[in-house]
């Protein structure tokens, strides 16, 4: 971002705006969940969400439309938050499973079961030789996390997954918080997901006001389709090159945030701000 950009307001000095927003109007809450409910951890397996976070989750989901939007498989996010009421959208928004009854349901990846799989033990063959590279399968996404690796072999990562990727012309991968998130190249994203699950629940940028929360590059093409009466909020410590138009510093302040959107939705806040 230029020197000269101003910062992005807090999302937690404009809960009066939000408020106001939503007078008439449903909300629909998406978040991201690595580095948005829990801090990025050296091991993804480790970064499990709070027991506060989780139950204000649970807590937004029974007084409105919330999903999870994460780049891991449905059945990870689900296992970690352990929610029913709530929608997720895994692998990129890949695959997309509502509470019981709802009939949320997409697969957007089915075909490229076998070629993720395959690529993935070429992968893991491939690497298995850089200490602290970890290769997953996790539903259509193969992530490639490099975290750990020492930065003199990043290249060597790099290059290993390019050449295995040049057998797999169907597959693409992203650059994400020092992983390779390797997936199906369709035409599909998290933002193609939000627009997806928002019109399924019938609710649109009249009727409704989308909060999507995320940290991540793969966070974008969400913020970039918001409409905007919707709210991008940008979960970051420092100021970067974003779509989104509100920043919260770190997954403390987002469980800030949502006790401030709940007590928007019970009609408790903000009453003295017209
Ligand atoms: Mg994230």
């Amino acid at each position: 971002m230029d020197a000269s950009t101003p910062p992005l307001p807090s999302a937690l000095s404009q809960m009066g705006r939000f408020r106001r927003r939503l007078e008439g109007r449903k909300a629909i809450v998406f978040l991201d969940y690595d580095g948005t409910l829990t801090p990025i951890m050296p091991r993804p397996e480790l970064a499990q969400v709070s027991m506060e976070m989780t139950e204000l989750v649970g807590e937004l989901a029974k007084r409105c439309s919330a999903a999870i939007v994460s780049g891991r498989s449905v059945e990870t996010v689900k296992e970690f938050l352990g929610l029913q009421k709530v929608i997720y959208a895994g692998s990129h928004g890949l695959v997309i499973d509502g509470p019981p009854g709802t009939g949320l349901r997409l697969d957007v990846g089915r075909e490229f079961k076998e070629g993720l799989e395959a690529l993935y033990r070429k992968l893991s063959t491939a690497l298995s030789d850089i200490p602290g590279v970890l290769v997953q399968l996790t539903g259509y996404t193969v992530p490639v996390h490099y975290r750990r690796a020492h930065p003199s072999r990043i290249p060597e990562v790099d290059a290993i997954v390019e050449e295995v990727l040049q057998d797999h012309p169907e597959i693409r991968r992203n650059q994400g918080k020092m992983v390779y998130e390797i997936r199906p190249d369709v035409d599909w994203d998290k933002g193609k997901a939000l627009l997806w699950i928002r019109e399924r629940l019938g609710l649109s940028a009249e009727n409704s006001v989308a909060f999507y929360l995320g940290d991540d590059t793969t966070d974008e093409d969400a913020f970039a389709i918001l409409d905007d009466g919707d709210v991008g909020i940008l979960v970051a410590s420092q100021s970067r090159e974003t779509a989104a138009r509100y920043t919260l510093k770190d997954p403390s302040e987002v469980g800030m945030f949502l006790e401030g959107l709940l007590d928007i939705i019970d009609g408790s806040a903000g009453e003295d701000q017209i």
